[in-house]
Protein backbone atom coordinates (compact mmCIF):
# COMPACT_ATOMS: atom_id res chain seq x y z
CA UNK A 1 0.00 0.00 0.00
CA UNK A 2 3.08 2.53 0.76
CA UNK A 3 4.43 1.54 -2.74
CA UNK A 4 1.32 2.19 -4.12
CA UNK A 5 0.48 5.65 -2.24
CA UNK A 6 4.38 6.34 -3.03
CA UNK A 7 4.08 6.10 -6.55
CA UNK A 8 0.40 8.49 -6.51
CA UNK A 9 3.11 10.71 -5.15
CA UNK A 10 5.06 11.16 -7.62
CA UNK A 11 3.01 11.26 -10.41
CA UNK A 12 2.38 14.92 -11.47
CA UNK A 13 -1.21 15.11 -12.14
CA UNK A 14 -3.58 17.60 -13.89
CA UNK A 15 -6.57 17.26 -12.14
CA UNK A 16 -8.15 20.51 -13.04
CA UNK A 17 -7.91 22.97 -16.00
CA UNK A 18 -5.78 25.88 -15.59
CA UNK A 19 -7.75 28.79 -14.12
CA UNK A 20 -8.76 30.83 -16.98
CA UNK A 21 -6.48 33.77 -16.94
CA UNK A 22 -8.17 36.88 -15.93
CA UNK A 23 -7.09 40.08 -17.56
CA UNK A 24 -5.79 42.69 -15.08
CA UNK A 25 -4.43 45.91 -14.91
CA UNK A 26 -1.30 45.19 -13.20
CA UNK A 27 1.14 42.41 -14.85
CA UNK A 28 1.73 39.27 -12.09
CA UNK A 29 5.17 39.30 -10.24
CA UNK A 30 6.99 36.64 -11.60
CA UNK A 31 6.52 33.25 -9.77
CA UNK A 32 9.66 32.65 -7.63
CA UNK A 33 11.43 29.28 -9.06
CA UNK A 34 11.39 26.17 -6.27
CA UNK A 35 14.74 25.52 -4.57
CA UNK A 36 13.75 22.34 -3.03
CA UNK A 37 12.52 23.45 0.52
CA UNK A 38 9.37 22.29 1.51
CA UNK A 39 7.80 24.02 4.49
CA UNK A 40 4.70 21.98 6.34
CA UNK A 41 2.76 24.42 8.49
CA UNK A 42 1.04 23.06 11.29
CA UNK A 43 -2.52 24.43 12.08
CA UNK A 44 -3.79 23.84 15.84
CA UNK A 45 -7.26 25.38 17.66
CA UNK A 46 -8.23 24.37 21.24
CA UNK A 47 -5.56 22.29 23.77
CA UNK A 48 -6.93 20.54 27.55
CA UNK A 49 -5.44 18.18 29.52
CA UNK A 50 -8.65 16.98 30.91
CA UNK A 51 -11.47 17.75 28.96
CA UNK A 52 -12.41 15.29 25.84
CA UNK A 53 -10.36 15.06 23.01
CA UNK A 54 -11.96 16.31 19.56
CA UNK A 55 -10.80 16.81 16.28
CA UNK A 56 -10.56 20.20 17.28
CA UNK A 57 -9.21 20.01 20.81
CA UNK A 58 -5.77 18.21 21.57
CA UNK A 59 -4.21 16.86 24.77
CA UNK A 60 -2.04 19.01 26.08
CA UNK A 61 0.44 15.83 26.65
CA UNK A 62 0.03 14.95 23.08
CA UNK A 63 1.25 18.53 22.42
CA UNK A 64 3.99 18.50 24.28
CA UNK A 65 4.84 14.93 22.61
CA UNK A 66 4.50 16.62 19.13
CA UNK A 67 6.57 19.36 20.13
CA UNK A 68 9.30 16.48 21.13
CA UNK A 69 8.82 14.94 17.94
CA UNK A 70 9.58 17.83 16.04
CA UNK A 71 12.74 18.02 18.26
CA UNK A 72 14.23 14.25 17.94
CA UNK A 73 13.09 14.24 14.01
CA UNK A 74 15.95 17.39 13.93
CA UNK A 75 13.62 19.65 12.04
CA UNK A 76 13.42 23.31 12.21
CA UNK A 77 10.68 25.60 13.47
CA UNK A 78 10.78 28.58 11.69
CA UNK A 79 9.32 32.05 12.54
CA UNK A 80 6.63 33.17 10.24
CA UNK A 81 8.80 36.27 9.00
CA UNK A 82 11.51 33.74 7.89
CA UNK A 83 8.69 31.94 6.06
CA UNK A 84 7.57 34.85 4.43
CA UNK A 85 11.02 35.69 3.59
CA UNK A 86 11.55 32.88 2.01
CA UNK A 87 8.21 32.61 0.00
CA UNK A 88 9.31 35.87 -1.75
CA UNK A 89 12.19 34.70 -2.38
CA UNK A 90 14.63 36.92 -0.27
CA UNK A 91 16.02 33.95 2.22
CA UNK A 92 17.29 30.79 2.76
CA UNK A 93 15.57 27.98 4.99
CA UNK A 94 16.26 24.28 5.91
CA UNK A 95 14.90 21.96 3.17
CA UNK A 96 12.39 20.53 5.56
CA UNK A 97 10.91 23.31 7.79
CA UNK A 98 8.18 24.00 10.21
CA UNK A 99 5.55 27.02 11.32
CA UNK A 100 3.13 26.64 13.85
CA UNK A 101 0.20 28.43 13.93
CA UNK A 102 -2.70 28.32 16.52
CA UNK A 103 -6.13 29.50 15.15
CA UNK A 104 -9.45 31.40 17.00
CA UNK A 105 -7.67 32.28 20.11
CA UNK A 106 -8.15 29.96 22.67
CA UNK A 107 -7.43 31.08 26.59
CA UNK A 108 -5.58 27.56 26.12
CA UNK A 109 -3.31 28.60 23.50
CA UNK A 110 -1.54 30.80 26.43
CA UNK A 111 -2.12 28.31 29.94
CA UNK A 112 -1.57 24.94 27.97
CA UNK A 113 0.40 25.73 24.16
CA UNK A 114 2.24 28.90 25.33
CA UNK A 115 4.31 27.57 28.36
CA UNK A 116 5.59 24.67 25.85
CA UNK A 117 6.30 26.70 23.09
CA UNK A 118 7.94 28.66 25.22
CA UNK A 119 10.06 26.13 26.91
CA UNK A 120 11.08 24.70 23.35
CA UNK A 121 11.97 28.30 21.98
CA UNK A 122 9.44 27.41 19.33
CA UNK A 123 8.13 30.48 17.80
CA UNK A 124 4.30 30.29 16.47
CA UNK A 125 1.47 32.71 14.94
CA UNK A 126 -1.71 33.32 16.57
CA UNK A 127 -4.57 33.11 14.12
CA UNK A 128 -6.89 36.13 15.44
CA UNK A 129 -10.49 36.81 14.50
CA UNK A 130 -11.47 40.27 16.47
CA UNK A 131 -14.84 39.47 17.68
CA UNK A 132 -13.02 36.67 19.96
CA UNK A 133 -10.23 39.01 21.29
CA UNK A 134 -11.02 39.60 24.81
CA UNK A 135 -14.45 37.75 24.38
CA UNK A 136 -14.32 36.39 27.86
CA UNK A 137 -15.28 32.73 28.66
CA UNK A 138 -12.44 30.94 26.78
CA UNK A 139 -11.16 33.82 24.49
CA UNK A 140 -7.63 34.89 25.37
CA UNK A 141 -7.37 38.42 26.32
CA UNK A 142 -5.32 41.36 24.94
CA UNK A 143 -2.91 41.08 27.71
CA UNK A 144 -2.09 37.48 27.10
CA UNK A 145 -1.53 37.74 23.50
CA UNK A 146 0.89 40.92 24.07
CA UNK A 147 2.31 38.75 27.19
CA UNK A 148 2.80 35.98 24.48
CA UNK A 149 4.58 38.41 21.70
CA UNK A 150 7.18 38.76 24.00
CA UNK A 151 8.41 35.63 23.32
CA UNK A 152 8.18 34.32 20.11
CA UNK A 153 4.55 34.65 19.07
CA UNK A 154 3.12 36.75 16.25
CA UNK A 155 -0.38 37.65 15.24
CA UNK A 156 -2.00 36.80 11.87
CA UNK A 157 -5.64 37.53 11.03
CA UNK A 158 -8.36 35.23 11.13
CA UNK A 159 -11.29 37.50 9.70
CA UNK A 160 -13.07 39.82 12.29
CA UNK A 161 -16.42 37.07 13.16
CA UNK A 162 -15.39 33.95 11.33
CA UNK A 163 -18.25 33.90 9.56
CA UNK A 164 -18.14 30.91 6.25
CA UNK A 165 -18.74 32.87 2.85
CA UNK A 166 -21.38 30.84 1.43
CA UNK A 167 -24.67 32.60 2.91
CA UNK A 168 -22.75 36.52 1.85
CA UNK A 169 -21.73 35.39 -1.42
CA UNK A 170 -24.97 34.37 -2.33
CA UNK A 171 -26.50 37.32 -1.37
CA UNK A 172 -24.88 38.61 -4.80
CA UNK A 173 -21.54 40.68 -6.00
CA UNK A 174 -21.79 44.00 -4.06
CA UNK A 175 -22.48 42.57 -0.67
CA UNK A 176 -20.21 40.17 -1.06
CA UNK A 177 -17.20 42.53 -1.60
CA UNK A 178 -18.24 44.89 1.53
CA UNK A 179 -18.51 41.74 3.44
CA UNK A 180 -14.94 40.74 2.33
CA UNK A 181 -13.75 44.13 2.63
CA UNK A 182 -14.86 44.43 6.56
CA UNK A 183 -13.53 40.85 7.34
CA UNK A 184 -9.96 41.27 5.78
CA UNK A 185 -9.61 45.25 6.31
CA UNK A 186 -11.23 45.76 9.49
CA UNK A 187 -9.78 42.62 11.56
CA UNK A 188 -5.74 44.26 9.88
CA UNK A 189 -6.56 47.54 11.20
CA UNK A 190 -7.97 46.41 14.59
CA UNK A 191 -4.97 43.84 14.94
CA UNK A 192 -2.42 46.27 13.46
CA UNK A 193 -3.62 48.81 16.19
CA UNK A 194 -4.06 46.55 19.14
CA UNK A 195 -0.62 44.50 18.61
CA UNK A 196 1.81 46.71 16.49
CA UNK A 197 3.54 45.66 13.36
CA UNK A 198 1.69 44.71 9.82
CA UNK A 199 -0.26 41.95 9.61
CA UNK A 200 0.17 40.25 6.18
CA UNK A 201 -1.02 36.78 7.12
CA UNK A 202 -4.56 35.43 7.07
CA UNK A 203 -6.18 32.04 7.90
CA UNK A 204 -9.42 31.58 6.11
CA UNK A 205 -12.23 30.98 8.41
CA UNK A 206 -13.05 26.87 7.84
CA UNK A 207 -10.32 27.24 5.09
CA UNK A 208 -12.89 28.48 2.77
CA UNK A 209 -11.24 30.13 -0.02
CA UNK A 210 -13.48 32.29 -2.65
CA UNK A 211 -11.85 33.57 -6.13
CA UNK A 212 -13.46 36.97 -5.10
CA UNK A 213 -10.88 37.20 -1.94
CA UNK A 214 -7.42 37.19 -3.98
CA UNK A 215 -8.14 40.99 -5.22
CA UNK A 216 -9.48 42.29 -1.80
CA UNK A 217 -6.75 40.27 0.12
CA UNK A 218 -3.90 41.52 -1.91
CA UNK A 219 -4.96 45.51 -2.34
CA UNK A 220 -5.44 45.52 1.39
CA UNK A 221 -2.05 44.21 1.82
CA UNK A 222 -2.21 40.38 2.61
CA UNK A 223 0.99 38.47 1.39
CA UNK A 224 0.71 35.19 2.53
CA UNK A 225 -3.19 33.22 3.31
CA UNK A 226 -3.92 29.74 4.47
CA UNK A 227 -6.23 26.90 3.93
CA UNK A 228 -7.08 24.18 5.16
CA UNK A 229 -6.02 21.51 2.64
CA UNK A 230 -3.02 19.18 3.87
CA UNK A 231 0.46 19.29 1.96
CA UNK A 232 4.14 20.94 2.32
CA UNK A 233 4.27 24.06 0.40
CA UNK A 234 7.02 24.54 -1.97
CA UNK A 235 8.00 28.30 -3.06
CA UNK A 236 5.88 28.31 -5.88
CA UNK A 237 2.51 27.64 -4.51
CA UNK A 238 0.13 30.55 -5.03
CA UNK A 239 0.49 32.67 -1.77
CA UNK A 240 -3.42 33.06 -1.80
CA UNK A 241 -3.74 29.56 -1.23
CA UNK A 242 -1.10 28.18 1.09
CA UNK A 243 -1.65 24.36 1.72
CA UNK A 244 -1.81 23.61 6.24
CA UNK A 245 -1.97 20.78 8.32
CA UNK A 246 -4.86 21.18 10.60
CA UNK A 247 -3.49 18.54 13.50
CA UNK A 248 -6.84 16.90 15.10
CA UNK A 249 -6.74 16.11 18.38
CA UNK A 250 -7.94 12.80 17.38
CA UNK A 251 -6.39 11.53 14.49
CA UNK A 252 -2.66 11.07 15.07
CA UNK A 253 -2.35 10.20 11.20
CA UNK A 254 -2.18 13.94 10.30
CA UNK A 255 0.60 14.88 12.49
CA UNK A 256 2.96 12.16 11.14
CA UNK A 257 1.80 12.85 7.32
CA UNK A 258 2.54 16.20 8.48
CA UNK A 259 6.21 15.89 9.99
CA UNK A 260 7.00 13.03 7.32
CA UNK A 261 8.79 14.00 4.81
CA UNK A 262 9.97 11.45 3.51
CA UNK A 263 6.94 10.81 0.82
CA UNK A 264 8.76 12.25 -2.11
CA UNK A 265 12.19 11.45 -1.28
CA UNK A 266 14.69 11.60 -4.49
CA UNK A 267 11.95 13.27 -6.50
CA UNK A 268 13.05 16.35 -8.69
CA UNK A 269 11.54 19.50 -7.54
CA UNK A 270 8.41 20.20 -10.06
CA UNK A 271 5.81 22.98 -10.75
CA UNK A 272 3.82 19.99 -11.49
CA UNK A 273 0.28 19.78 -9.00
CA UNK A 274 1.29 16.34 -6.91
CA UNK A 275 -1.53 14.81 -4.80
CA UNK A 276 -0.52 15.59 -1.50
CA UNK A 277 -1.08 13.24 1.12
CA UNK A 278 -4.51 14.03 2.16
CA UNK A 279 -6.23 13.42 5.78
CA UNK A 280 -10.13 13.97 6.27
CA UNK A 281 -11.97 14.60 9.59
CA UNK A 282 -13.54 11.61 9.13
CA UNK A 283 -13.25 8.13 7.09
CA UNK A 284 -13.73 8.22 3.56
CA UNK A 285 -14.05 5.99 0.70
CA UNK A 286 -12.34 6.01 -1.93
CA UNK A 287 -9.33 6.67 0.37
CA UNK A 288 -7.84 10.13 -0.07
CA UNK A 289 -5.21 10.37 -2.38
CA UNK A 290 -4.85 6.60 -3.18
CA UNK A 291 -5.19 5.33 -6.30
CA UNK A 292 -8.51 2.94 -6.99
CA UNK A 293 -9.16 0.28 -10.05
CA UNK A 294 -12.76 1.05 -11.17
CA UNK A 295 -14.33 3.83 -12.40
CA UNK A 296 -17.20 3.47 -11.06
CA UNK A 297 -16.63 3.23 -6.99
CA UNK A 298 -19.04 3.88 -4.19
CA UNK A 299 -18.31 7.23 -2.44
CA UNK A 300 -18.65 7.02 0.94
CA UNK A 301 -18.62 8.71 4.33
CA UNK A 302 -18.71 7.20 7.50
CA UNK A 303 -19.99 10.50 9.55
CA UNK A 304 -20.67 8.22 12.82
CA UNK A 305 -18.79 10.77 14.69
CA UNK A 306 -20.13 13.77 13.37
CA UNK A 307 -20.96 15.37 16.94
CA UNK A 308 -24.82 17.31 16.11
CA UNK A 309 -25.66 16.54 12.58
CA UNK A 310 -28.43 16.82 10.69
CA UNK A 311 -29.06 14.80 8.24
CA UNK A 312 -31.60 16.76 6.24
CA UNK A 313 -28.66 19.31 5.26
CA UNK A 314 -26.19 16.63 3.73
CA UNK A 315 -24.73 17.20 0.07
CA UNK A 316 -22.48 15.55 -1.43
CA UNK A 317 -20.53 17.34 -4.95
CA UNK A 318 -18.67 14.59 -7.40
CA UNK A 319 -16.14 16.78 -9.68
CA UNK A 320 -17.55 16.21 -12.79
CA UNK A 321 -21.18 15.58 -11.83
CA UNK A 322 -21.85 18.43 -9.35
CA UNK A 323 -24.36 17.96 -6.83
CA UNK A 324 -25.14 14.02 -6.68
CA UNK A 325 -28.16 12.13 -4.55
CA UNK A 326 -26.08 10.80 -2.44
CA UNK A 327 -28.19 8.28 0.64
CA UNK A 328 -27.93 8.62 4.44
CA UNK A 329 -28.37 5.44 6.64
CA UNK A 330 -29.36 6.30 9.54
CA UNK A 331 -28.29 2.85 10.91
CA UNK A 332 -24.53 2.78 10.23
CA UNK A 333 -24.44 6.90 9.65
CA UNK A 334 -22.64 6.95 6.41
CA UNK A 335 -23.54 9.17 3.71
CA UNK A 336 -23.30 7.18 -0.06
CA UNK A 337 -23.69 7.49 -3.73
CA UNK A 338 -22.94 5.03 -6.00
CA UNK A 339 -21.43 6.34 -9.62
CA UNK A 340 -23.35 6.10 -12.49
CA UNK A 341 -21.34 7.09 -14.95
CA UNK A 342 -17.99 6.38 -15.36
CA UNK A 343 -15.40 8.49 -13.88
CA UNK A 344 -13.02 10.04 -16.53
CA UNK A 345 -10.50 12.50 -14.87
CA UNK A 346 -7.52 10.74 -13.92
CA UNK A 347 -8.39 12.25 -10.53
CA UNK A 348 -11.93 12.51 -8.73
CA UNK A 349 -12.84 15.47 -5.93
CA UNK A 350 -15.32 14.99 -3.49
CA UNK A 351 -17.14 17.54 -1.43
CA UNK A 352 -19.56 16.91 1.66
CA UNK A 353 -20.88 18.98 4.08
CA UNK A 354 -23.80 19.65 6.03
CA UNK A 355 -25.13 21.94 8.70
CA UNK A 356 -25.47 20.75 12.90
CA UNK A 357 -28.69 21.25 14.66
CA UNK A 358 -28.09 25.15 14.91
CA UNK A 359 -27.59 25.91 11.46
CA UNK A 360 -23.60 25.94 12.04
CA UNK A 361 -21.50 23.93 8.89
CA UNK A 362 -17.99 21.42 10.44
CA UNK A 363 -15.27 23.42 11.10
CA UNK A 364 -13.17 21.63 8.95
CA UNK A 365 -15.00 20.67 5.42
CA UNK A 366 -14.62 17.64 4.36
CA UNK A 367 -13.57 17.38 1.35
CA UNK A 368 -10.74 14.97 -0.30
CA UNK A 369 -9.87 13.61 -3.62
CA UNK A 370 -8.87 10.00 -5.11
CA UNK A 371 -6.48 9.06 -8.28
CA UNK A 372 -8.18 6.54 -11.09
CA UNK A 373 -5.44 3.98 -12.13
CA UNK A 374 -6.36 4.69 -15.78
CA UNK A 375 -4.25 1.23 -16.95
CA UNK A 376 -6.13 -1.07 -14.59
CA UNK A 377 -9.77 0.39 -14.53
CA UNK A 378 -9.94 -0.84 -18.05
CA UNK A 379 -8.86 -4.39 -16.78
CA UNK A 380 -12.05 -6.60 -16.34
CA UNK A 381 -12.73 -7.45 -12.97
CA UNK A 382 -11.37 -11.02 -11.64
ZN1 LIG B 1 -11.21 29.11 13.09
Amino acid sequence: MKFVLLLALLLPLHAQEPAPVTPSAEPAPPAVPDDGVRVSVLGYHDFSETATETEMVIRTSKFRKQMEAIKNAGLPVIPMADFQAWKRGEKEIADKSIVITIDDGWKAVYTDAYPILKEFGYPFTIFLYKNYVDGGGKALTTEMIKEMQKHGATVGSHSVSHSYPGPQRRKGAEAYDKFLRSEFGASKLFLEEKFGGSVTTYAYPGGIHTPEMDAISEALGYEHLFTVLPGKIRRSNDDHTLPRYIILGTRDRVFDLATGFNEVAGAPSTHSPEIAPQSTPYPVRPEPGVPIDSRLPRISADLSTVPDLDPKTLTMKVGGFGEVPAVYDEQTKSYTWQVNRRLRAPVCQVAVSWLDSKGKPPEVPLRWSFRIDAEAAYLPVE
